[in-house]
C-alpha cells in the first residue's frame, strides 16, 4: 500500500492534471460553453470514467463579457481539464487561471486562421461555425484531451476520426449547398458569422447589433436601413437566441425579408446538434437566397 501510495503521490506532482482523476476515480472535463461542450461531447463519447460538464447552462449563449458567477467556480474547482474556444471568448481566461493555475486549459481555436474585426477592435471569436474550423479544434481538442487522459486517448482517437470525417462531408455538402446561388449578400443579427461567410462564399453587408445586448440607437438603425437599401434588400437574419425586434424593423422599412440562422450557442446538446443545426441553417439560406 505504502508503495502504491508513493507512486501515486509521484505521479500527482509530475502530472496534476490527473489528482482529481486519480482520487475518486473519474476525471471531470468541464466545457466552457455550447459549441465546446458538443465538440468535447463526441470526443469522449462511449469512454470510462469520464464525466463531462458544461460550465455555463445551455441556455446561456455567447459568452460576450459573460462574468464568471460562483457556481461556475464551484464547477471550475472540480475540473480535471478545462475545455474553451479560445480566441477572446473567454474574457475570464486570466483571472481563472490566477485561482486555478494547474488547471490545463485546452483552446479549440488555437492555429486558426483569425478574421479582426475592426467595429470592435478585436479578433472575431465566431470560429466553429466553419465546418473547416470546427475540424481544427476538435483536432485540438482531443490532443489536449488525450494528454489529460492517456488512458482513454484510443478511444478519444477514434471519435476524433469519426466525427472529423463526419465535419468534412458536412463541409463538402455546405460548400455545393450554396454553389450556383447568384443572391450571395445577407444582413445578420451579431457578428456571428464573417468566418461562415468566409468560408461559404456569402457577403455580410450589414449586422443588426455587434454584441447580442448592444441596444441599437436610431442613428444606427437608420444607418442599417440605408445599407440594407442600397444592397437591394437582402434577407435579414435573426437568431434563436436574441430579439428579432431590430430585424422587424428593418424589415417593415425596406420590405427585406426575416429568416432564422442559428449560431449554435444554445441547445438540447444532442451529439448530432451541431451538423443538425448547420443543416439547417444551409437550408434556410437556400431558401432565402434562391432569388
Ligand atoms: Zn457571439
Amino acid at each position: 500500500m505504502k508503495t502504491i501510495l508513493s507512486i501515486f503521490m509521484i505521479l500527482c506532482l509530475m502530472t496534476p492534471a490527473l489528482a482529481g482523476a486519480a482520487v475518486n476515480g473519474q476525471a471531470t472535463v468541464v466545457a466552457s460553453f455550447y459549441p465546446i461542450y458538443l465538440f468535447a461531447e463526441n470526443l469522449l463519447k462511449g469512454t470510462e470514467n469520464v464525466r463531462l460538464l458544461s460550465m455555463t447552462a445551455p441556455t446561456t449563449g455567447c459568452l460576450h463579457d459573460y462574468q464568471l458567477l460562483a457556481s461556475d467556480m464551484r464547477v471550475l474547482a472540480e475540473a480535471d481539464v478545462f475545455c474553451v474556444n479560445g480566441a477572446g471568448m473567454e474574457t475570464f481566461l486570466d483571472s481563472l487561471t490566477e485561482q486555478f493555475p494547474s488547471l490545463p486549459v485546452i483552446e479549440g481555436a488555437s492555429g486558426i486562421e483569425m478574421i479582426y474585426d475592426p467595429d470592435l477592435n478585436e479578433y472575431n471569436a465566431h470560429v466553429w461555425l466553419d465546418a473547416r474550423n470546427a475540424i481544427r479544434m476538435v483536432q485540438n481538442l482531443s490532443e489536449g484531451l488525450c494528454a489529460v487522459l492517456p488512458g482513454q486517448a484510443e478511444r478519444i482517437r477514434a471519435n476524433e476520426l469519426e466525427y472529423t470525417a463526419m465535419l468534412t462531408g458536412l463541409d463538402a455538402e455546405i460548400k455545393s449547398g450554396l454553389e450556383g446561388i447568384a443572391r450571395r449578400d445577407i444582413v445578420t443579427f451579431h457578428e456571428a458569422f464573417p468566418y461562415f461567410a468566409r468560408a461559404y462564399g456569402l457577403h455580410i453587408v450589414a449586422v443588426m447589433a455587434a454584441e447580442p445586448d448592444d441596444a441599437l440607437s436610431p442613428q444606427m438603425l437608420s444607418d442599417i436601413i440605408n445599407k440594407v437599401s442600397a444592397a437591394g434588400n437582402p434577407p435579414l437574419f435573426t437568431e434563436p437566441q436574441y430579439s428579432s425586434a431590430a430585424a422587424r424593423v428593418i424589415a417593415a422599412e425596406t420590405g427585406a425579408m426575416v429568416y432564422e440562422l442559428d449560431p449554435i450557442v444554445t441547445g438540447d446538446g444532442a451529439l448530432t446538434a451541431y451538423e443538425d443545426a448547420m443543416r439547417t441553417n444551409l437550408r434556410v439560406l437556400r431558401e432565402a437566397l434562391r432569388q
